[in-house]
């Protein structure tokens, strides 16, 4: 009989949404009427940029006349995408970073889980609390962990706070770690990192020989323009960090799919005979053959983001979320609500009142006022006594929620 990878039992079973899941489905069965909002999942709601969509169509009629008829692409991406990227992300923010160095992908999601392939079973991994539960799950499913205790922390993993009490900035380690995942804007939280952050963060980095895995998917709802949208802005950076980032949450391509990541070429790791191997090639040798690329259609809709009307488009998408982000700050501000985040990310963070657990605020929201969000508990044992409200909505259902909620809260 075959065998299983035994620590896929290690994993808690996907509690966080499916419990979301659970709980507003049994109260519609009650309440089979009550309109009920949902700001509680992460994925966007307008459709693509015009622009994105006109690429797409453009690309789908090559693909299907003989003349213009393309089989596999690069599995590192096609170099026009590329090339745009690294000037438009990267060289006109001041970052040396290449084409050569850039891997498209069909999303984050997949890399940061495929990134371990590349990284030894030996290294000690640290992870921000609360965190994007993937890369916890990616590491459990790789065998990096031990079992997780009572609190949800798995065994073996360092968790780095981020809460209001170190002013939502990833608390640096004492000890010495080999791989950080790192996420500004932040999802859950919507927190941001400074220069002055990263940089303490790189110097760390460089000192202990560990490596930085910079997950940037949010950098496009960055206002401020004192923040780093890559964290190659920063000095050093180059030596030990890998940036992931995704055209989801900046275009609307959750359901079109298409990332990438930034590998730099001096980038090495250890091997066990002592010595230093580039990154770049290992990660190069891994896409060639697990990887066959990214469709070039969605490529070619990927590029348009780029084209002055998919720049301006893709500004407009971002600004009308922000919008949304401030009509939910100002409004559970005036509820008397504390909230965090929010200006430079789609994710409004929000202080339960009243000392509430995530889960009994959860509770409270959708029976009182039929809106849905994300119990902050769900990411983390120090989420707790918070909860996620996500800006990804239509402005009349932000409006309305918003409307009932300070209906309930203000009296
Ligand atoms: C949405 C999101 C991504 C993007 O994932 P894709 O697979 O590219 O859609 C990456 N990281 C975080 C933290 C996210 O919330």
């Amino acid at each position: 009989m075959a065998t299983i990878n035994d620590n896929y039992l290690k994993l808690k079973a996907g509690y966080l949404f499916p419990e979301i899941g659970r709980r507003v489905s049994a109260y519609a069965a009650d309440n089979p009427d009550a309109p009920i909002i949902k700001l509680g999942i992460g994925d966007v709601t307008e459709p693509l940029p015009a622009a994105c969509r006109d690429a797409i169509i453009e690309a789908t009629k090559e693909m299907g006349d003989r003349a213009t008829f393309k089989g596999y692409g690069p599995e590192q991406g096609y170099l026009w995408l590329r090339d745009k990227i690294a000037q438009h992300d990267f060289q006109s923010r001041g970052c040396d970073i290449d084409a050569s160095e850039i891997f498209i992908s069909d999303g984050s999601k997949c890399d940061c889980g495929n990134i371990l392939d590349i990284f030894g079973d030996d290294n000690k991994i640290a992870v921000t609390d609360p965190v994007y539960p993937v890369y916890v799950d990616t590491n459990v499913m790789a065998g990096h962990t031990g079992d997780a205790a009572a609190d949800g922390k798995y065994e073996g993993l360092v968790y780095l706070p981020i809460s209001a009490d170190n002013d939502f900035t990833a608390q640096i380690p004492t000890e010495k770690v080999d791989l950080i995942y790192l996420c500004f804007p932040n999802n859950p939280t919507g927190a941001t990192a400074t220069k002055e952050h990263l940089q303490a963060w790189v110097e760390y980095a460089k000192q202990h020989g560990s490596l930085i895995l910079f997950d940037a998917a949010y950098e496009a709802f960055i206002t401020d323009p004192d923040l780093p949208h890559s964290i190659y802005e920063i000095e050093g950076a180059k030596d030990c960090a890998i940036e992931f980032r995704s055209f989801s949450k900046n275009a609307g391509f959750t359901g079109t799919r298409c990332a990438l990541t930034v590998v730099p070429k001096n980038l090495t790791g250890k091997a066990s005979d002592g010595s230093d191997v580039e990154l770049w090639k290992l990660w190069n040798r891994r896409q060639s053959t697990k990887f066959n690329g990214v469709s070039y259609i969605v490529q070619r809709g990927a590029e348009a983001v780029y084209s002055k009307a998919g720049q301006a488009q893709t500004k407009e998408l971002i600004a009308f979320y922000l919008e949304n982000a401030k009509i939910i700050r100002e409004q559970l501000t005036a509820a008397g609500i504390k909230v965090y985040g929010g200006t430079n990310a789609p994710y409004v963070w929000v202080k339960t009142p009243n000392g509430l657990s995530s889960w009994d605020f959860f509770d409270k929201l959708l029976l009182n006022c039929n809106v849905v969000g994300t119990p902050g508990s769900g990411f983390g044992a120090a989420g707790e006594g918070y909860f996620r409200i996500s800006a990804f909505n239509s402005r009349d259902n932000v409006n309305e929620a918003m409307k009932r909620i300070t209906d309930k809260f203000k009296a």
